[in-house]
């Protein structure tokens, strides 16, 4: 599933792609045609993000997309103004001269309101690539009985935080992933929210998630030079790493269910 990154990251892509000009907008599949039809033809003005929702300004209307489980945003430069050929069930697609970007498998594409975007954001908990400060989120989590585990995936107290994100921030701060919300140590939130601050840029800049300590390092040293980063390697503590040793102590990491994902984590490393 898409994470926050990923949605910053498109946010971007469609801004460097798109911001300023008038847009043709399309449904190549059908489904979305009545939306396209009232997008048609504006201004993209700015794409953003906040937490794993996209909030696209086209005119005086914004498109929001909510990419679910298996959703893709994929935007191309393109050489030719001919014809575009369409690959698969695209949603909704943005274009101008130079670009193309196709929407597909979306759990949401549609048409709102200003408003509606302030709505929806409302609800939302604090977002580690725009918010400097989580104290919202400690306040929700310090005053529930659920375990750390299943706060951190839930939108409504942190904002763009998946499975994956969640199971290796955890064992980075060595907690215990059923430790209750209302037991969390206050400088164990400040820990973890600090690392997703630290990571989650990581993650737009290489479009991966990255975690284990070398590569956090390498990749923030190619960052600070300016340079262009190309990670090939995908790498984790824990995520999909059942029954494998622990990077760190060697004992099998576990899995369970948690919040509907599968959560892995280190019984050992990972303590109440
Ligand atoms: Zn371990």
């Amino acid at each position: 599933m898409p994470e926050g990154h990923t949605l910053h990251r498109i946010a971007r892509d469609l801004d460097a792609a798109f911001a300023g000009q008038a847009v043709r907008v399309s449904s190549p599949q059908g489904r979305f045609a009545d939306g396209a039809a009232l997008l048609d033809g504006g201004v993209l003005e700015e794409a953003r993000a906040y937490g794993k929702h996209l909030f696209v300004e086209i005119g005086e209307r914004i498109l929001h997309v909510h990419l679910g489980l298996i959703g893709t945003f994929t935007i191309d430069e393109v050489a030719y103004t001919g014809e575009r050929p369409v690959i698969g069930r695209v949603r909704c697609r943005i274009e101008s001269e130079a670009h193309v970007a196709d929407l597909r498998g979306p759990m949401r594409c549609e048409v709102i309101t200003p408003e509606d975007e302030t709505a929806t954001v409302a609800k939302l908990g604090p977002d580690p690539l725009r918010d400097v400060s989580g104290d919202v989120a400690w306040t929700r989590i310090s005053r529930s009985k659920k375990s750390v585990a299943a706060l951190l995936m839930d939108q409504s107290v942190l904002a763009g935080v998946g499975n994956v994100y969640r199971c290796e921030v955890l064992f980075r701060a060595g907690i215990d992933p059923m430790t209750p919300g209302q037991r969390l140590g206050r400088e164990q939130w400040e820990q973890v929210w600090a690392d997703l601050r630290r990571l989650l840029p990581l993650g737009i800049a290489t479009s991966r998630i990255v975690t284990l300590p070398e590569q956090v390092e390498e990749v923030e040293a190619t960052l600070a030079k300016g340079d262009e980063v190309h990670l090939t390697e995908r790498a984790s503590f824990v995520y999909k790493r059942t029954g494998e040793p622990c990077l760190v102590c060697g004992n099998p990491v576990q899995a369970s269910d948690v919040a509907g994902r599968t959560l892995y984590w280190c019984p050992v490393c990972q303590r109440a």
